[in-house]
C-alpha cells in the first residue's frame, strides 16, 4: 500500500566543519522526530563518520535514517549519495578519502569536524580536508554511488556555487542522476520557470540544515510503500502511482 513519507534528505551534523556544534547525531534525530519527519538522510561533506551514531540514536524513534554523504566533485559540484545501510556509505567514504586534498583541516578557519557517538560523547576530531573538492569527477562519483546500490542526487542545482549547473553550466546527458535537488528557499513556481529543461528528472527539496532549527524547513513527501532506497528509486521513476512532491 502506498503511504506518504515526509523526508528531509539533506542534513549535516557537527562532522561538517560549517555545521553548528549542536548538530550531534542524537540531537539531529530527536529534532527530526519531534518535527514529524519520517525519513532523514545524514549527509556530511565528504565523510560518513557520524552515520552509525545517527542510526543507533534513532533506534527507538519513528524515524528512518538513511546513510548519506555530500561529496564535492573535482568540478566543485556537490552530489548527494543516499544508501539504506551505513556499510555502503562507509564503502563510498573509503573511495572519497583516497581522493581528498592533502593536508589538514584548519579548524580556526573552517570549524571543527567532530565525530560523536549515539550518546553525544565526542569520539574524535576528524583532521582530513573534508570541506574541499575531491579529485573525483562528477561522473565517477555518480558511477561509484550506483555501483554500491545508492541513489545520486545533484545538490541545490539552483545555487550560484557548488552546484552542477553553476560549475558546468548544464547537466550533461550522460550524468545519470536519480533526482535533482532545489535548495530550501527556492519556490516551486520560480524553479519551474528556471529549470524547465530538467523536467525529465524528479525534483526534490530538503533543508540542507546546518543548524537544529533548520531541520525540516523544507521536506519532500514521498508517496511509496516503505522507507527504503529501492522504493525511492521507483518513486523517482513514478512507477505505479509513486511520486515525490514538494511545494
Ligand atoms: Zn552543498
Ligand atoms: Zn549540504
Amino acid at each position: 500500500m502506498i503511504k506518504e513519507f515526509k523526508a528531509d534528505l539533506h542534513i549535516h551534523t557537527c562532522l561538517s566543519p560549517c555545521a553548528e556544534l549542536e548538530m550531534s547525531p542524537l540531537e539531529v534525530v530527536k529534532t527530526a522526530a519531534q518535527k514529524g519527519i519520517d525519513i532523514i538522510a545524514v549527509t556530511d561533506h565528504n565523510s560518513a563518520e557520524n552515520i552509525i551514531a545517527a542510526g543507533k540514536a534513532a533506534k527507538n524513534l519513528e524515524l528512518t535514517v538513511l546513510a548519506g554523504m555530500e561529496i564535492a566533485s573535482s568540478e566543485e559540484a556537490h552530489i548527494l549519495a543516499l544508501f539504506d545501510k551505513p556499510e555502503s556509505a562507509l564503502e563510498l567514504q573509503a573511495a572519497v578519502y583516497k581522493n581528498l586534498l592533502p593536508g589538514e583541516n584548519d579548524e580556526a578557519l573552517f570549524g571543527e569536524q567532530i565525530v560523536v557517538n549515539e550518546k553525544d560523547e565526542v569520539l574524535d576530531f576528524n583532521k582530513r580536508m573534508l570541506i574541499s573538492a575531491t579529485t573525483l569527477s562528477a561522473h565517477s562519483i555518480v558511477q561509484k554511488i550506483h555501483s554500491i546500490g545508492g541513489l545520486a542526487i545533484a545538490s541545490h542545482i539552483d545555487k550560484d556555487a557548488f552546484s552542477i549547473i553553476s560549475q558546468l553550466g548544464f547537466i550533461p546527458e550522460d550524468l545519470k542522476f536519480d533526482a535533482i535537488e532545489m535548495s530550501p528557499n527556492m519556490e516551486r513556481e520560480k524553479a519551474e520557470q528556471a529549470f524547465q529543461p530538467y523536467n525529465s528528472f524528479t525534483w526534490v527539496s530538503s533543508s540542507d540544515a546546518h543548524h537544529l532549527q533548520d531541520i525540516g524547513r523544507r521536506t519532500t513527501s514521498f508517496f511509496m510503500k516503505e522507507p527504503t532506497i529501492k522504493e525511492m528509486a521507483l518513486t523517482f521513476k513514478n512507477i505505479d502511482g509513486r511520486k515525490a512532491v514538494w511545494k
